[in-house]
């Protein structure tokens, strides 16, 4: 069976919500595409003194609630599809949160590992290049997202700088802090990832002091949600990344294993732990599972062998609709992307913010106010869950976010 295209599973998803809400027909289908695609040829010199070209895209989703925001994936799996779909995740999550910003996505289609630095400088540099007519900081702000970080976002921004002759740090977010970044924005993502999961322990009045973990993927995202899981008392029992996985009855060190992955480029290896396979963790006898990693890693069948009773998605679109049909049924809890990742974009919005006024925040200030974005987006699906009814929280949080978008949108009255 071939992997579910995600710009599919996006659509079926706000179809789910789409029946309980009373939107017209029309204004839920331009709610279900994309605004517009840019598909880039980036031709780039080697370090050998050859031309190579590289494919990348820029998605802008949905501007209806401010410019358009979503970070930039480098990655050989990147498509066509799989830009639409995280640039549509991210117009919902931003609604979730009620950050001003509507969604877009870009990616490459590259394995950053095959290239030196200074190439991938320079594929980053013609890809802002590429991009500029379209971005600003009040027209699309990028961030990163899987394999790019600060390193990137700075090329990016100097790149926009230079060739606009001005400065304008907000043109993208998740910038190093010498070069305009955010305290608190590299943590954010595993932040609301660890908030997400102590609330949805609090409401099903459980402790999570008492549980245990497992956690796939150990990126930014996997790596930061880990180690704020283990210090909130929960035992982090197994991580995982592309090459394996690793597994302790008694709790891993996350710390430990992350300084073992910067180290050997992997987790697998690390101490006297059990090593085990992706699939094998996903399936794990365990309370919570943080699918960290890409889309598509938990499908219909695999679902139903998930023996966690509570999901939590630091990644973008990890269940497949089937797999969110079968843990619906097996009364599974999930608490979906668009609010457990949202820390990502929350807190890119305090650093576009802080850009904006040329004033820099605490950290203190940045984790209070994204505990308390998280907290109250959290509370207003649940309410949603539970007033409307509704099978589980995912179609709940797209029940809130596509009333709003559509709000804005209908409010907004039609152009031309
Ligand atoms: N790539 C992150 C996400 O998927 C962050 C996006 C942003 O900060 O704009 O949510």
């Amino acid at each position: 069976m071939s992997e579910p295209n995600p710009f599919e599973s996006l659509q079926e998803q706000i179809d789910d919500a789409a029946a309980y809400l009373d939107i017209e027909t029309d204004v839920l289908e331009r709610l279900k595409h994309p605004e517009r695609v840019l598909e880039v040829n980036l031709s780039i010199e080697l370090d050998d003194g050859t031309l190579r070209r590289f494919e990348g895209f820029r998605s802008q989703f949905n501007g209806d609630r401010g410019p358009y925001k979503g970070g930039i994936r480098y990655h050989p799996n990147v498509s066509r599809d799989e830009v639409k779909a995280l640039s549509g995740w991210m117009a919902y999550k931003c609604a979730i949160v009620d950050v001003p910003f509507g969604g877009g996505k870009g990616g490459i289609v590259v394995d950053p590992d095959e290239l030196s630095d200074s190439e991938l400088e320079r594929l980053t540099r013609a890809y802002a290049t590429e991009l500029r007519p379209l971005v600003g900081p009040d027209r699309d702000i990028p961030a990163p997202d899987v394999n790019t970080g600060q390193r990137e976002m700075n090329w990016f921004k100097d790149t926009y700088e230079t060739l606009e002759r001005t400065t304008a740090p907000g043109v993208i977010t998740g910038k190093a802090i010498s070069s305009g970044g955010s305290e608190g924005r590299v943590e954010a993502t595993g932040r609301s990832t660890m908030i997400a999961a102590r609330e949805v322990f609090e409401y099903l009045g459980r402790d999570i002091t008492e549980a245990t973990v497992a956690i796939q993927g150990y990126g930014n995202a996997g790596s930061v949600g880990a180690r704020l899981i283990e210090d909130l008392g929960a035992t982090v029992v197994a991580v995982s990344d592309s090459s394996g996985g690793v597994y302790d009855a008694d709790g891993l060190d996350t710390r430990a294993v992350k300084a073992f992955k910067n180290e050997t480029g992997t987790v697998s290896g690390y101490g006297d732990a059990e090593e085990l396979t992706n699939e094998e963790l996903l399936t794990l006898d365990v309370d919570v599972l943080v699918p960290a990693a890409l889309e598509n890693a938990i499908d219909g069948d695999l679902a139903a062998d998930v023996r966690a009773d509570v999901i939590v998605e630091a990644a973008n679109g990890p269940l497949t609709p089937r797999a969110d049909d079968v843990l619906t049924d097996r009364d599974v809890h999930v608490v979906p992307d668009i609010l457990a990742n949202a820390g990502g974009v929350t807190v890119s919005y305090f650093e576009w913010v802080q850009n904006r006024q040329r004033f820099a925040w605490t950290e203190e200030r940045v984790n209070d106010e994204l505990e308390s974005v998280i907290t109250s987006a959290f509370d207003e699906l649940v309410d949603a869950y539970e007033s409307k009814d509704l099978p589980n929280i995912r179609t709940a949080a797209y029940v809130v976010a596509t009333r709003r978008i559509a709000d804005a949108y209908t409010e907004g009255g039609n152009w031309p």
